[in-house]
């Protein structure tokens, strides 16, 4: 697939806005390679592209991938927030087969640029990451954030980890039991 496919796909599957993060985790994923020596800076840019391709499918779309691959069924009991990821980079795998035979870490990525995991990738940390840092994101804290991933990307996990549990806290939302494994592994990098 060329980069207008792709792009031309990602654009046909979600909104305007949404589209224009995409294109900014994609810069940011890709200089947070750099910065940090990862490998492969396009490898990281092509999952930061489409790190939400499947964040606008509905609730059955979802359902339908966990019974397709046999996923475990308690994840029919949370939203598009936590699936999008967890079980959208099997739509991703679908959608551009050429990743799954070239590239599966991108897929690993993905399924983790939401909630985490204990034990994350150079490449699983740089979506994390620049899923929040991205130049489009206005929030309270992303300054800092972005200072922070200057420096440090494992504490810019952490940073980022601990924002999101004291956000949905805060919010008296459930909190996916893998955030929490981030947190407790991400937490003391935070110096
Ligand atoms: P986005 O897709 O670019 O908006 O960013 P993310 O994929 O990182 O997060 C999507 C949404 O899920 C955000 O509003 C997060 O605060 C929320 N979120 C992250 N972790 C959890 C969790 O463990 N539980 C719930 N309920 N929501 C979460
Ligand atoms: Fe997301
Ligand atoms: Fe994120
Ligand atoms: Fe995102």
């Amino acid at each position: 697939m060329t980069r207008e496919e792709i792009l031309q796909q990602l654009r046909s599957q979600v909104k305007a806005s949404r589209y224009k993060h995409c294109l900014g985790v994609e810069k940011a994923a890709r200089e947070l390679a750099v910065r940090f020596g990862y490998e492969n800076p396009e490898v990281a840019a092509l999952a930061g592209l489409l790190h939400d391709y499947a964040k606008e499918q509905p609730q059955a779309e979802y359902l339908r991938l966990i019974d397709m691959y046999g996923l475990d069924e308690a994840l029919k009991d949370w939203g598009n927030n936590v699936l999008h990821g967890l079980v959208g980079w099997l739509k991703i795998k679908e959608d551009f087969p050429f990743i799954a035979q070239e590239h599966p870490e991108i897929l690993q990525a993905i399924k983790t640029h939401t909630v985490g995991s204990s034990t994350m990738s150079m490449l699983d940390k740089i979506v994390y990451v620049a899923d929040y840092i991205e130049e489009n994101r206005t929030f309270e804290g992303v300054d800092e954030a972005r200072k922070i991933a200057q420096r440090s990307l494992d504490a810019a996990v952490a940073f980022e980890t601990v924002r999101t549990v004291e956000f949905l806290a805060k919010k008296r939302v459930p909190i996916y039991p893998q955030t929490i494994e981030t947190y407790n592994a991400y937490v003391n990098a935070l110096t």
